[in-house]
C-alpha cells in the first residue's frame, strides 16, 4: 500500500492502491459511453450490497447531504419524526429535521448506552410518527444500534425506519430485503458516505429508498430541496447518460473500484471480519488499561471509543502516536480530551491493527506509562482468530 500513515480514525479510512489508481484514471466527460457504464455498474454494486426493491442514489456530497436526502424526501414539513440518538451523529436529525420545518421528538441514551426498545414503544405509541431515525454505529460514541429489536417496534407503529449507516454500510449487516418478524417489516431508507467503512475517499453520499419510502415521497407535493430531491435524480439513476448535475467522475471511477472490492470479498466475510477487529481491538487495549465508553454486548465493529486511563493526555498521546504513523481520532462534545476514536473498518487489515496496537503501547510506554505491549499484540491475535 502507498499509503504512508494508518488513518484510523472513524473515516475517512485507509484507500487502498487500486481505488487510488482507479480514481486517477483519465476524466472523462459524465456523458461518454465509457465513463456512463462505470457509474452504471457502481449504481447496480449499490443496489447489490443493499438488497433494496427501491431507488438507489449515487450522488457527490458527504454523509450528510445523504441524511438530508433521506429525510426531506420521505416527511414533509409539520410531519413528526422520532430521533433516536446514541450520540453526536444522532443528533445531527434534530437539526436537520428542524431546518426543513420537521417536528422533531428525540429520544437520548446516555453516550456510551443504547436508547431501549421499550422507550421506542413508549414514544411510538403516544403519537404519530411520520419517521424514526436510527443511526446505526454512532461515530461518537462506538455505539451500535439493535436493529432486531428496533426494526418490528418501529414498523408495527406504521412509521418508515431511516437508517444511518454512514459508519456501518459494508461492513454491519443492512440487507433491506431483510424481514424483521413480519413480511412487510423492512428497513426503508439506508443512507451511507463512500469515506467510512466502504473504504472510498471522501464525497459521495449514497441513499436507497424501498417502494414505501418512494410511496413517501410521491405523497409530498412539495420537497423543500432542489439538489436533494430525487426525482431529479431518479432518471440519472436509471440512465447515467442522462444530465441533472454533473457527477463527481473521478470518485465514481473510485467508488466502483471500492464496490467490486467489497463484494470480492463477500458481504458476510466482511461482517465477520469487521465483528473479529472490533473485539480485538477492544480486548487488546484493554490490556493497556483503556476501556471502551460501550459496553462490549452494544458497541460497534466498525469503530471503538476508548476512555484514557488516568493521567494520559489527549494531544500528547495522539501527536506521538501520529509520529509513528498511527493517527486516531480525539473525541467530540463531553468526551473531548478525555478519550480517543480508533477506526477499524473499511479497507484496514488485521496487521495493520496488530502494529497500531504495538505503537498505541509503545507510545504509552513513552509517556511513561509501562505497559505491555508484546502481551496486548498476543491478545489481539488470540481474539481477531476467534472471531474470523
Ligand atoms: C461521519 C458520519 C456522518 C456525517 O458524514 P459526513 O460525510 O461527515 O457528512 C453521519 N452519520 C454518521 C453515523 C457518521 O459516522
Amino acid at each position: 500500500m502507498r499509503n504512508e500513515e494508518m488513518l484510523l480514525i472513524p473515516g475517512p479510512t485507509p484507500v487502498v492502491d487500486s481505488i487510488y489508481d482507479a480514481m486517477a484514471s483519465e476524466t472523462r466527460g459524465h456523458t461518454d459511453p465509457r465513463f456512463v457504464a462505470i457509474y452504471k455498474n457502481a449504481i447496480e454494486q449499490t443496489r447489490e450490497m443493499l438488497q433494496t426493491d427501491g431507488d438507489v442514489f449515487v450522488v457527490a456530497g458527504s454523509g450528510t447531504i445523504a441524511m438530508e436526502m433521506a429525510l426531506v424526501n420521505t416527511v414533509a414539513a409539520g410531519e413528526k419524526i422520532l430521533v433516536v440518538s446514541q450520540g453526536y451523529f444522532g443528533d445531527r436529525f434534530i437539526k436537520l429535521g428542524q431546518a426543513f420545518g420537521i417536528e422533531v421528538d428525540v429520544l437520548q441514551s446516555e453516550w456510551g448506552k443504547q436508547v431501549t426498545p421499550e422507550e421506542v414503544e413508549a414514544k411510538l405509541v403516544e403519537g404519530h410518527y411520520k419517521a424514526v431515525t436510527i443511526t446505526h454505529a454512532d461515530t461518537s460514541t462506538g455505539v451500535a444500534a439493535d436493529l432486531e429489536a428496533l426494526v418490528p417496534i418501529v414498523k408495527k407503529h406504521g412509521a418508515l425506519v431511516i437508517l444511518d449507516g454512514v459508519c456501518a454500510t459494508a461492513a454491519m449487516e443492512e440487507d433491506m430485503s431483510k424481514t424483521y418478524g413480519h413480511p412487510d417489516y423492512k428497513i426503508d431508507v439506508i443512507l451511507t458516505g463512500s469515506q467510512k467503512a466502504i473504504g472510498v475517499p471522501p464525497g459521495l453520499a449514497i441513499v436507497a429508498f424501498n417502494k414505501t419510502a418512494l410511496a413517501a415521497r410521491e405523497k409530498i407535493e412539495r420537497v423543500p430541496a432542489y439538489y436533494c430531491d430525487i426525482y431529479n435524480w431518479i432518471p440519472v439513476m436509471n440512465d447515467p447518460s442522462k444530465y441533472f448535475a454533473t457527477p463527481p467522475v473521478n470518485l465514481i471511477y473510485a467508488y466502483n473500484e471500492g464496490m467490486r472490492l467489497v463484494h470480492a470479498e463477500g458481504l458476510p466475510t466482511r461482517i465477520i471480519r469487521h465483528t473479529a477487529f472490533g473485539k480485538a481491538v477492544r480486548a487488546a487495549l484493554s490490556e493497556y488499561g483503556m476501556k471502551a465508553i460501550a459496553d462490549e454486548n452494544v458497541a460497534a465493529s466498525t469503530l471503538s471509543c476508548i476512555l484514557y486511563p488516568e493521567g494520559v493526555g489527549d494531544s500528547e498521546f495522539r501527536a506521538t502516536l501520529g509520529k509513528k504513523g498511527v493517527i486516531v481520532a480525539g473525541s467530540l462534545a463531553h468526551l473531548a480530551g478525555k478519550a480517543f476514536r480508533i477506526g477499524h473498518m473499511g479497507n484496514t487489515t488485521e496487521e495493520m491493527l496488530e502494529q497500531a496496537i504495538e505503537l498505541i503501547g509503545d507510545t504509552l510506554n513513552e509517556m511513561g506509562h509501562s505497559v505491555d505491549s508484546a502481551k496486548a499484540v498476543q491478545r489481539f491475535k488470540q481474539e481477531v482468530r476467534v472471531g474470523v
